[in-house]
């Protein structure tokens, strides 16, 4: 039993040098295999494969590799200098001290006035509840309900760290496959049949990563008429991109369609899209106050509240002018535009136009079984963009990580100019597959 020698040999040395350094070896060398220190929950996640891509993709531009990188979601545009400009002012008032886990009253009611004037919900300062970015609140949120068996709807293609974070605490995501047919959306029949008594949550994604599909109106609707027949289904709303749509659509969230769903539904948002503000950190949720009060007891145990000096920032983004959004919207309808009419002129490629986001979802079917000139056979959405970026330098992202085969997914959000440089890559790449 080495742990338990070790455990033992451990406090010993502990106590003798209670109150003092003391330099031990780590780990310590006992020519045993040591146990592998990692917890079960791990074992069914991974890392995240957008982060990974991006990573990737930055390591080769390091190298001096002439890359376009189209894996990462994250807009090009600067933070605006406005919101800069508050943060700056934070520090300079010194506003550099902890702050309430919830978030500072500045940004709390911020937030509740964000929700009441954008989208008509009503919420008090004490359904707030604000993360270190979207994704923590989404773990926050799921540390804080779900259990051995729950099980967690989940409309494919998704965001690739909806089901990681489901199975890290021993949930079960359903998997309800959307595909270009219903326009990459759930349908009403498609959520009907995929509610069993064990189901938990629904996670919905509006516009959507990686698909950019974004739904309308009467499509939340037909939803929320499933969802009033299950009152023990909870409804987690990821709205991130709300501010990112195109052609006239009307974003519109679950609990403004059905208010009825309000004290079952965690409407989530943050600024890292919209405002340019990934590397701030900062993602902002309302909902039921059982539920907020809960996630603000795990967040006071781990990251205790985002940072001070972006916590003002997001105020002042939230509460200012939103006129900056409409060139930068143009931009991105333009090059939306663009991606979609050059992927649908590559060869074995169909792209369809997405309402929202940054991203398109094109199909890579028709290169499917075909060879790169370097030989490499594309059996997969995997091999394709891992061939695109080997032999074409483009960066995507591939469609299992999403959970829809074989699709790739593109971020847009880049210039013009290396937008047109990466299509044309991807059009002489299918170009030249046998
Ligand atoms: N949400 C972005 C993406 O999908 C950022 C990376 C991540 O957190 O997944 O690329």
């Amino acid at each position: 039993m080495p742990s338990r020698a070790g455990a033992s040999a451990s406090v010993r040395v502990a106590s003798a040098c209670a109150g003092q350094y003391c330099p031990r070896p780590f780990p310590p060398f006992s020519g045993v295999k040591a146990v592998s220190i990692l917890a079960n929950r791990l074992s069914a996640v991974k890392p995240s494969p957008t982060i990974a891509a991006t990573t990737k993709a930055a390591e080769l531009k390091a190298k001096g590799l002439d890359v376009i990188g189209l894996g990462a979601g994250e807009p090009d545009f600067d933070t605006p200098d406005h919101i800069k400009e508050a943060a700056k002012l934070a520090i300079d008032r010194g506003e550099t001290k902890y702050t309430p886990t919830a978030g500072t009253p500045a940004l709390r009611k911020a937030i509740v006035d964000k929700f009441k004037r954008e989208n008509g919900l009503d919420y008090k300062i004490e359904q707030v509840t604000v993360g270190v970015g979207g994704k923590q609140v989404i773990f926050n949120a799921f540390l804080a309900t779900v259990q051995e068996g729950d099980e967690v709807i989940v409309p494919a293609p998704y965001w690739v760290s909806y089901p990681d974070i489901v199975l890290m605490f021993g949930g079960k995501p359903v998997f309800v496959p959307c595909g270009e047919n219903s326009r990459f959306k759930l349908s009403a029949e498609g959520l009907e049949q995929a509610i069993t008594p064990k189901t938990k949550w629904l996670v919905l994604n509006s516009p959507n990563n990686p698909t950019g599909a974004a739904y309308t109106e009467s499509e939340l609707r037909a939803l929320a008429d499933v969802l009033l027949k299950h009152p023990h289904v909870w409804i987690m709303t990821d709205d991130i991109y709300e501010h990112l749509n195109y052609d006239g659509f009307k974003f519109t969230t679950i609990a403004q369609i059905e208010p009825k769903l309000l004290d079952r539904t965690l409407t989530l948002n943050g600024v890292s899209k919209a405002f340019a503000m990934t590397g701030w950190r900062m993602g902002y949720a309302c909902g039921p106050v059982e539920l907020i009060k809960a996630m603000n007891m795990v967040q006071s145990q781990s990251a205790s509240h985002p940072t001070s000096i972006t916590q003002a920032a997001t105020v002042a983004a939230l509460n200012g002018p939103l006129d900056f959004l409409k060139p930068r919207n143009e931009a991105f309808k333009r090059r939306r535009d663009l991606a979609v009419k050059m992927l649908n002129e590559a060869k074995g490629i169909t792209c369809q136009t997405p309402e929202g986001a940054f991203y398109v979802y094109p199909s890579c079917a028709g290169a499917i079984g075909k060879t790169t000139p370097k030989g490499r056979k594309l059996a997969t959405d995997t091999d394709f963009v891992e061939a695109l970026l080997d032999e074409a330098l483009v960066a995507a992202v591939q469609g299992s990580a999403f959970g829809l085969s074989p699709y790739f997914r593109i971020s847009y959000a880049t210039s013009d100019a290396a937008l047109t440089e990466a299509c044309k890559r991807i059009q002489k790449f299918c170009d030249d597959l046998r």
